[in-house]
């Protein structure tokens, strides 16, 4: 099997008593002292270790494979395989970028219902067997190119109330399950559970329970056909921050009960999720810069009856990240974001009517319709909060646009429970007795860290798992 390779986890250390958004800071008061004033993002690696123990604390019962699709940064799914999560994959590319980090194929799902077939004979040649699967056409496919699949069957589900549909795409529904377990059965397929996606950005925590319920049914009619059914499924759909009307734990304490009744513990059945969204929203903060400005002045005569100086104008900001950038996760995820100021208001500071735009020539490029700002100038800052999930993974460099630069930071304490859970989670290979190492190399950065504590910035160089 491939040998663990070496790979860059290239982070900043956060000096104690420092935070990612004093990094933000940081990093704003060392581009201000020049021209280069380039959007950029700050990536708390600790956050998402913060938000894998939250997901341990509230569902115990329920491994986590991390939707890779939802952000395939390496220094992001490095630091989950250190952890210990699976992975569900989508691609080859994605398979290809996990086992690249020396993650086990046992650890992978491929968890795309419609899979082109030279990509199902490259997980079939690459160990990844978990797959999933909604339709008779799939079933002959695996059936032709892979010889050791562990089919999952993907029920729909009632997304109605979700953020993002996916089951007007995926899913088979109740009524053709059995057909498909049968035909799986003829084919001499080995399936092994069920898995649904209540749709991502979920508001409904009953989805999961109606869902769960179901899951049950398709088991049944699995096990009466013979098949050894032990894995289930529960998808994505949590929330990434606690900005959200349904929180995290809100929905755990919908499932925990669900599993209990349909799945107890002693029945053996294997529980994994896969979390996108949940692990990687709020790690991100992103910080654009002011590229532009027009202010229009508004009819006299409505300005007549408004108080004076406030709202007889609206103003346009022009930032350098739009919806061709980070911020397609408009259109592509519905999200609706807000920007915090970098230079804090004076109380008495008057707040304008604004909109914001990205810095491509296309109209449909706005990334806030309405919103209250002062009057800010050009090369001012505004700073977008939980900006990690569905954001840099499909951004484009349309118009000559790049993407934003990424700082990944962790505190020292994140990075020795880091890798304290990476040592005690992962087992040694089996005929190597030696346990697995982490070895990390602390460089002094050379670089110059103007604005604050010199001490503030290490480079880590070079992490094996
Ligand atoms: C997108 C996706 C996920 C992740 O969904 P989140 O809502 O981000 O948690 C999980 N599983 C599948 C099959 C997906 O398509």
């Amino acid at each position: 099997m491939n040998p663990a390779t070496p790979t860059d986890l290239d982070f900043s250390f956060l000096e104690e008593g420092f935070s990612a958004r004093d990094i933000v800071d940081q990093k704003i008061n060392e581009s201000s002292l020049t021209d280069d004033r380039d959007a950029f993002y700050v990536c708390d690696l600790g956050d998402v270790l913060k938000k894998h123990l939250r997901w341990v604390r509230a569902l115990p019962r329920v491994t986590p494979f991390y939707a890779v699709k939802c952000n395939d940064s390496q220094a992001v799914v490095m630091t989950l395989a250190s952890l210990g999560t699976g992975f569900d994959c989508a691609s080859k590319m994605e398979i290809q970028l996990v086992q690249s980090l020396g993650v086990d194929p046992s650890r992978i799902i491929y968890a795309n219902p419609c899979k082109q077939v030279s990509q199902i004979k490259y997980a079939s040649s690459h160990g990844v067997q978990m797959m999933t699967f909604d339709s008779e056409v799939e079933l002959m496919k695996v059936a032709r190119c892979h010889d050791n699949a562990k089919l999952v069957l993907r029920i729909a589900t009632d997304d109605s109330k979700a953020v993002c549909r996916l089951s007007v795409k995926f899913g088979a529904t109740l009524k053709a399950c059995r057909g498909l377990l049968e035909r799986a059965k003829e084919l001499g397929l080995d399936v092994i559970g069920v898995s649904f996606h209540v749709g991502s950005g979920c508001t409904d925590a009953e989805t999961y329970t109606k869902a769960i319920a179901d899951a049950r049914c398709v088991f049944d009619m699995g096990e009466e056909l013979g098949f050894e059914m032990d894995l289930l499924d529960i998808g994505g759909g949590f929330p990434g921050s606690d900005d959200t009307e349904l929180k995290f734990e809100e929905i755990a304490a919908v499932i925990n009960p669900a599993l209990d009744k349909y799945f107890p513990a002693d029945a053996g059945v294997r529980i994994i999720a896969e979390p996108g969204r949940f692990y990687v929203a709020s790690a991100y903060t992103l910080v654009v810069n002011i590229i532009a400005k027009k202010v229009i002045m508004d009819d006299e005569s409505a300005s007549d009856e408004e108080d004076e100086g406030t709202s007889d104008r609206t103003l346009m900001y022009y930032v350098n990240d739009g919806v061709y950038g980070s911020f397609n996760c408009i259109f592509y995820d519905h999200a609706h974001c807000l920007p915090t100021l970098h230079k804090k208001p004076k109380p008495d500071e008057a707040l304008y009517p604004c909109s914001i735009w990205g810095p491509t020539c296309d109209g449909l490029d706005r990334i806030v319709e309405q919103c209250s700002l002062p009057d800010l100038q050009v090369g001012d800052w505004l700073v977008f909060d939980n900006m990690g999930a569905y954001t840099v993974a499909a951004s484009s460099t349309f118009n000559g646009f790049q993407r934003p630069d990424i700082h990944y930071v962790m505190s020292r304490p994140a990075w020795l429970h880091v890798q304290q859970i990476c040592s005690q989670g992962l087992p040694a290979p089996a005929e190597d007795s030696s346990p697995r190492s982490v070895l990390i190399r602390l460089h002094e950065s050379t670089q110059h860290v103007r604005s604050r504590n010199t001490a503030c910035l290490q480079k880590v160089l070079k992490i094996n798992i």
